[in-house]
C-alpha cells in the first residue's frame, strides 16, 4: 500500500513550530516510504480563517523546503485541496449517513443545550448530549421545522462498548462510548464540523496515515465512528507528543516567539529550524543531533517518536542554527545574509569593484562565522571591518587602555606602517620583534591592538582580522586609539 500522508492546517495564523514539526514528520514519513505528501487547507472556520494565512503558510513551507506533492497551487488527482471548495462532498456524505440512519437531525437550540449543560454541572455529572432527538418521529420533525427550527446533524454513537485507537506513537488508547456523545457533524447553519469533514477528506484523498499533534487524540474515536458509520476502514493514526514550554505547559505565544516566520525574521536558517523540529519528540538511534534533511529522511522512524511531551528550548535552536551556519560556505552565508546587511548599510557593493567587495565580504564572513549564531548577528559581528569603532568596550578600555599604553600603540603603528607585504604573518612577526625589543610580552601589544582595531576585547584571530582590515586602516586605528588614550578617554588609571 502506497503511503499517503497529509498536513491539514486551519489557516488561522502563522506556522507554529509545533505545526512545523507535524509537517516535517509527515514529509519525512512520505519521503522515507516513497509516499505522497498532501497539503489540505481546512478553511471551514470562516470567522478565523484567512486566505492570507493560507498563502503565508504555503510560502513558509516552501522556504523550509517542505514541498507538498498534492495540494494548493500544485494540484493533484484529489482536488480541490481547500475544504470550502469541497462542501458538496460533505453534503453527499451526510445524505448517506442520514439515509442509513447513522446521522439524525437535532432541533435542540444552542440555548436549550446550554441550559442542559448547566443543569448537568449543577448535578455534578459530565455534560453530554442526551440523545433526545434520536427518536423524533417524522411528524415531530415536520412540526419543529414548521416552527422555524433548523436542524444540526448528529452522529448516532453506540451507548455501550468502546473504541480503541491503535496509535502508532501512543500505543492502544481506549475510549468508552459512554464518554462520547452523539456529536454534531453539520451545524444548524449548515457548516460541517471538523470531526466530520476531516474524515470525508482523508477518505477522498486516500490518506493512509494520519500523523498530527496529540491534541487531536481525543477527536480520533469520534472520527473512527464516522468511518464505521460510512462502512469504511480508518487510516492508521500516529499522535505526536505536545511541544511544551520550559514550565511544561503547551508552548504558546505567551512564551515568546513560536512561529517559524518569527524565527526566519530573526535570521534562523530553514535547515536549523527543521533539524530542531525533528528532535522535538524524535531522535535517531545513534543520537546524532546535527542533521541535514536528507539524513533525517534516511533515519526517520515513527517507532522512535517518544510519547512524552517535547520541551522547546530556544537556546538549543540557536545553537543548532550556529551548527548549520558553519556548514555553509561564506559565499552562501553572504547570499542569505543580504537582507540583514542591507538594513545596516554595511558591505554595500562598491560600484568601482563589485567583485573585490564580494571577495572581501566572504573573507570577513569566513573569519567571524564561528562566532555568530544567526544571520541577524552578522552585521554586528562584521561592523568593524567596514567602520572604525565608534566606542571602545568599557571594561576592555579600563584594562588595556592605560596611560602607558599610548606609546605602545604608537610603536605598534610605526611597526605596521612600513610592512610590505602586509599580511597576518608579517604583522605577527613585526609584533613579536617589537615585543622583544621593548622587553614586554606580546600580549601587552595584542590586547590593546584588538581593542584599537575592533573596539572589542574578543573576536577572531587578531592578525587575520588585521590583514583583512589592511595596513592603512590598522595604522590609522592604532594611532586614533593612542590619541584617545592620551586624551584620557576611557583610560582610567590606578
Ligand atoms: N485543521 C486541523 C488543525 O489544524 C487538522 C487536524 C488534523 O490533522 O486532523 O488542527
Amino acid at each position: 500500500m502506497a503511503v499517503r500522508v497529509r498536513y491539514a492546517p486551519s489557516p488561522t495564523g502563522d506556522l507554529h513550530v509545533g505545526s512545523a514539526r507535524t509537517v516535517l514528520f509527515n514529509w519525512l514519513y512520505a519521503r522515507r516510504h516513497g509516499g505522497t505528501f498532501v497539503l489540505r487547507i481546512e478553511d471551514t472556520d470562516l470567522s478565523r480563517s484567512s486566505q492570507a494565512f493560507a498563502i503565508g503558510q504555503q510560502e513558509t513551507l516552501r522556504w523550509l523546503g517542505l514541498q507538498w506533492d498534492e495540494g494548493p497551487e500544485v494540484g493533484g488527482p484529489h482536488g480541490p485541496y481547500n475544504q470550502m471548495a469541497r462542501l458538496g462532498s460533505y453534503r453527499d456524505a451526510l445524505d448517506r449517513l442520514a439515509a442509513s440512519g447513522a446521522a439524525y437531525p437535532c432541533y435542540c437550540t444552542p440555548e436549550e443545550l446550554a441550559a442542559r449543560r448547566q443543569e448537568a454541572r449543577r448535578q455534578g455529572v459530565a455534560p453530554r448530549y442526551d440523545g433526545r432527538c434520536r427518536h423524533l418521529s417524522a411528524s415531530e420533525r415536520t412540526r419543529l421545522e414548521a416552527s422555524g427550527r433548523r436542524p444540526a446533524w448528529r452522529l448516532r454513537v453506540p451507548d455501550d462498548g468502546e473504541t480503541v485507537v491503535h496509535d502508532l506513537v501512543m500505543g492502544d488508547v481506549t475510549f468508552a462510548h459512554a464518554t462520547l456523545d452523539d456529536f454534531v457533524l453539520v451545524r444548524s447553519d449548515t457548516v460541517p464540523v471538523y470531526n466530520f469533514v476531516v474524515v470525508i477528506d482523508d477518505l477522498a484523498m486516500e490518506i493512509t496515515h494520519v500523523l498530527r499533534g496529540d491534541d487531536h487524540l481525543a477527536n480520533t474515536p469520534k472520527q473512527i465512528q464516522v468511518y464505521r458509520a460510512l462502512g469504511e476502514e480508518p487510516p492508521a493514526f500516529g499522535h505526536l507528543p505536545s511541544v511544551l514550554a520550559a514550565d511544561r505547559s503547551r508552548l504558546s505565544k505567551r512564551h515568546g516567539p513560536v512561529s517559524v516566520e518569527e524565527y526566519r525574521d530573526q535570521g534562523l536558517l530553514p535547515e536549523a529550524i527543521l533539524n530542531y523540529c525533528a528532535l522535538l519528540g524524535w531522535s535517531p538511534p545513534d543520537g546524532r543531533e546535527v542533521m541535514t534533511l536528507s539524513e533525517m529522511v534516511d533515519a526517520f522512524d515513527l517507532g522512535r517518536v517518544h510519547r512524552s511531551g517535547a520541551v522547546y528550548d530556544v537556546e538549543k535552536l540557536r545553537w543548532m542554527n550556529a551548527q548549520h551556519l558553519r556548514r555553509l560556505t561564506p559565499a552562501e552565508v553572504a547570499r542569505r545574509a543580504r537582507p540583514w546587511l542591507a538594513q545596516t548599510g554595511l558591505a554595500e557593493a562598491d560600484p568601482q569593484d563589485e567583485a573585490a567587495g564580494t571577495r572581501r565580504l566572504e573573507a570577513v564572513i569566513g573569519l567571524v562565522l564561528e562566532r555568530v549564531q544567526t544571520l541577524a548577528d552578522l552585521p554586528g559581528a562584521i561592523e568593524y571591518f567596514y567602520r572604525a569603532p565608534s566606542a571602545y568596550d568599557l571594561t576592555g578600555a579600563r584594562k588595556h587602555f592605560r596611560a602607558e599604553t599610548a606609546p605602545l600603540l604608537r610603536a605598534a603603528a610605526d611597526a605596521v606602517e612600513p610592512l610590505d607585504p602586509f599580511n597576518a604573518e608579517t604583522m605577527e612577526a613585526a609584533y613579536r620583534a617589537l615585543a622583544d625589543r621593548l622587553a614586554i610580552k606580546a600580549a601587552a601589544l595584542i590586547h590593546p591592538t584588538r581593542l584599537a582595531l575592533t573596539g572589542r576585547t574578543v573576536g577572531p584571530s587578531l592578525f587575520a582580522l588585521a590583514a583583512l582590515l589592511g595596513r592603512e586602516t590598522c595604522t590609522a586605528r592604532l594611532r586614533a586609539a593612542a590619541v584617545h588614550v592620551e586624551a584620557g578617554g576611557d583610560a582610567v588609571s590606578g
